[in-house]
């Protein structure tokens, strides 16, 4: 198992991970540009992680 963590205080809502997510797991909620993350949609593919310019985007694998 796994799941996402994303420090929101450290985002600066760029929008980098959210271009490279091919679930919409990530998204830019339109009324205040912040992130949302939908956890029942992301395969865990990594890419956010990657893609995140201040690593703010960690998976954590748990037992
Ligand atoms: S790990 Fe992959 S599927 Fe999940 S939010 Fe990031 S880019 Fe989207
Ligand atoms: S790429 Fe990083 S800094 Fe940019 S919106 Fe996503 S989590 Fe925030």
């Amino acid at each position: 198992m796994s799941s996402l963590d994303i420090d929101k205080e450290k985002c600066v809502n760029c929008g980098a991970c959210t271009a490279v997510c091919n679930e919409d797991a990530l998204c830019m909620e339109k009324e205040d540009w912040t992130l949302s993350f939908n956890e029942s949609v992301c395969t865990h593919c990594n890419a956010c992680v990657k893609a995140c310019p201040l690593r703010v985007i960690s998976l954590k694998y748990t037992a």
